[in-house]
């Protein structure tokens, strides 16, 4: 039987680990599939570039979450609340896509305790995801980022929103780092006199970013916070995508044992 193929679309793309994540269960589970890494710097081209490659779905990652929203016929789910899509599926020449990372992150913050009021640093796709999924779950959500532009959003929907200028630094329950600072580079999602004050009086930090040390998660531990990385983000949202991939052929709890273990690659 010929594979179906699978990809993830970025820019930046090479830090990935979704392509040993999705072909290390495709090969355990004995699942027909094959899943690359595909560099798109323009996400207008995301659509024909998924038909030419003839891919059966994908992932995308930063900066085309807004994108792929735009390129699908018909959106499923949660994200049609939130406009941002990180998994589609060729449903039979149509594009469908889903939003896995928002319930990705609630796997990863499971075992966070009393977590209510949340302040998510950054203002883009992901943020987005998150902050809309958190107030689904009851939590209060602010939304601190470096420029304007992108809070506008976030403010029509009824979400409290500060840029750098206008933040007093004051304690939340969990400090989410939604930001690419500290993917690519070694900077701080915020400048360091307003996150020294606040992390001083919160109580859990979370990046986005994973398989890293970033500047933000070490000023998380200089300042005793608990804080995980994205690693368990990505297992999550990856589990959920991977069912849809797999046509929900095998169990979330099988799914997401065996991809586990591509964590210690
Ligand atoms: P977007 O490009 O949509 O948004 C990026 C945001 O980061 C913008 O608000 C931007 O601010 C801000 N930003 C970028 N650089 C800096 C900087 N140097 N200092 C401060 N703010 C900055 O990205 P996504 O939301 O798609 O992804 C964000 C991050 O989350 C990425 O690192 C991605 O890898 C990670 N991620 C991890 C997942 C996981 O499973 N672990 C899942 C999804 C995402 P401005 O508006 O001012 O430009």
């Amino acid at each position: 039987m010929t594979p179906a193929l699978f990809a993830i679309f970025g820019d930046p793309v090479h830090h990935s680990r979704s392509p040993l994540m999705h072909n290390h269960v495709f090969k355990r589970l004995g699942f027909p599939g094959c899943y690359t890494r595909v560099h798109l710097t323009d996400g207008t081209k995301l659509r024909k570039t998924f038909f030419d490659l003839g891919l059966q779905g994908a992932n995308i990652t930063v900066p085309h979450k807004e994108a792929a929203y735009n390129a699908c016929d018909e959106i499923r789910g949660f994200a049609r609340e939130v406009g941002v899509v990180n998994t589609i599926i060729n449903e039979n020449g149509k594009l469908i896509g889903y939003n896995t990372d928002a319930d990705g992150f609630l796997f990863a913050i499971r075992n966070f305790e009393n977590v209510n009021d949340v302040l998510i640093l950054g203002a883009g796709g992901t943020a987005r995801a998150l902050a809309s999924r958190l107030r689904q779950e009851g939590k209060s959500v602010h939304v601190l980022n470096r420029s304007a532009g992108r809070l506008a959003p976030f403010a029509d929907d009824g979400f409290a929103t500060m840029t750098w200028d206008d933040f007093t630094p004051k304690g939340y329950d969990l400090v989410v780092n939604t930001t690419s600072a500290g993917l690519e580079d070694d900077s701080l999602p915020a400048p360091e006199a307003l996150l020294l004050p606040l992390l001083q009086q919160s109580r859990y930090g979370a990046d986005a970013i994973y398989g890293k040390v970033t500047p933000f998660l070490a000023l998380c531990a200089d300042n005793g916070l608990r804080a995980i990385d994205g690693a368990e983000m990505l297992l999550g949202q990856g589990v959920l995508a991977n069912r849809f991939f797999t046509e929900e052929r095998y169990s979330a709890e099988s799914i997401e044992e065996v991809m586990r273990e591509s964590f210690a690659f």
